[in-house]
């Protein structure tokens, strides 16, 4: 027998855990599930500094106090939640868990985010954890006193680099293109920081090392000159792949793998609607997915009310 609530959000980083703050404020049954811990992609992040009325906040304590927030409405949390079987097209939705229950309800809100694109080298898997990470607040301080490489060029790779550099006694910023896409600011900030330096229009072709990683090796986009840059650790931030994998065949997604949704984040499947990074859409940022978390849980609640109208 399956539990019921009145919405299931699955994904608890920021868009999910707003729609959660505010489906369960409006009293509304709320359950969010999450395959891991509450916050999400925020938890990656190293210091908060554009999140508005909060100048400087760590990620790990934003991420936690949102989800404290939807808890204190009354929303039900499932960390650690493998789904199963998926039923999004009935009226009443139904999503199992493993080792767990199944639970319905007439509304799903999609906000399971991206997770970091990897570079497909051989190396990459072998050294994850021995010196391959995607999470410099997570695994910087296995480096410390060491030198290590940053690949990207976007706002994550330069931010997190000048990050590390309280901690490293060095680190490359390996980058494909021989211009930053990271803004103006965030690319000064790196260029006058003394332990950071800059190998440009660079493809990486290898992680060497036997036991832990030992170098990077990366080759000259027009020289075709090959770099060694021994290091201990590579932190990779060249981007992320929405996580909806697991949706397809349940609802529209475009030619890369987005959640394709109308204006009022409502998905092509009557009851489910879409919100963050999932979706398709042009930024991606903290305060972008807790307005699409508002949209999705506004534009739910409207459709809970039109099935309440309906019912009496
Ligand atoms: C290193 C780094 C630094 C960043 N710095 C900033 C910054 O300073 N400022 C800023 O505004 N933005 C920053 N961002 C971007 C920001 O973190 C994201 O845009 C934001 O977290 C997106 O929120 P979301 O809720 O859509 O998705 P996510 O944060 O990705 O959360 C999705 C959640 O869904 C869960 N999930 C995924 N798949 C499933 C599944 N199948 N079943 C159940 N649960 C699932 C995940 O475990 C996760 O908890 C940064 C990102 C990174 C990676």
């Amino acid at each position: 027998m399956a539990t019921r609530y009145d919405a299931i959000v699955v994904g608890a980083g920021p868009a999910g855990l707003t729609a959660a703050i505010y489906l369960s404020r409006s009293r509304f049954r709320t359950l969010v599930l999450d395959r891991g811990a509450a916050g999400g992609q925020v938890n990656l992040t190293h210091e908060v500094a554009n999140y508005p009325g909060l100048p400087s906040v760590s990620g790990v304590a934003l991420g936690r106090a949102m989800r404290a927030q939807a808890q204190s409405f009354g929303a039900r949390f499932l960390g650690h939640a493998d789904l199963g079987r998926l039923d999004l097209a009935s009226p009443e939705k139904t999503i199992e868990v493993l080792d767990e229950d199944a639970f319905q309800a007439p509304v799903v809100v999609l906000a399971t985010g991206g997770s970091p694109r990897t570079l497909g080298l051989d190396g990459e898997t072998r050294f994850k954890g021995h010196g391959v990470s995607y999470c410099a607040t997570c695994d910087g301080d296995f480096f410390s006193g060491k030198d290590v490489a940053v690949i990207g060029g976007g706002n994550s790779a330069l931010e997190e680099a000048a990050a590390l550099t309280a901690q490293v006694r060095s680190a490359t910023i390996i980058h494909e293109f021989d211009q930053f896409q990271a803004h103006a600011w965030a690319v000064e900030e790196a260029r006058k920081n003394p332990k950071l330096s800059f190998l440009m229009e660079q493809t990486v072709t290898g992680l060497r090392g036997a036991e832990t990683l030992e170098a990077v090796t990366s080759v000259h986009k027009r020289s075709g000159v090959t770099t060694v840059t021994p290091v201990s650790g590579v932190f990779i931030f060249i981007g992320y792949a929405p996580n909806t994998k697991w949706l397809e065949g349940h609802v529209a997604l475009n030619e890369r793998g987005e959640i394709v949704v109308d204006e009022s984040l409502r998905t092509d499947v009557p009851g489910v609607f879409a919100a963050g990074d999932a979706r398709a859409k042009r930024y991606r940022q903290i305060t972008t997915a807790v307005a699409d978390g508002t949209v999705a849980a506004l534009a739910a609640t409207e459709y809970l009310a039109d099935l309440a109208r309906s019912a009496a």
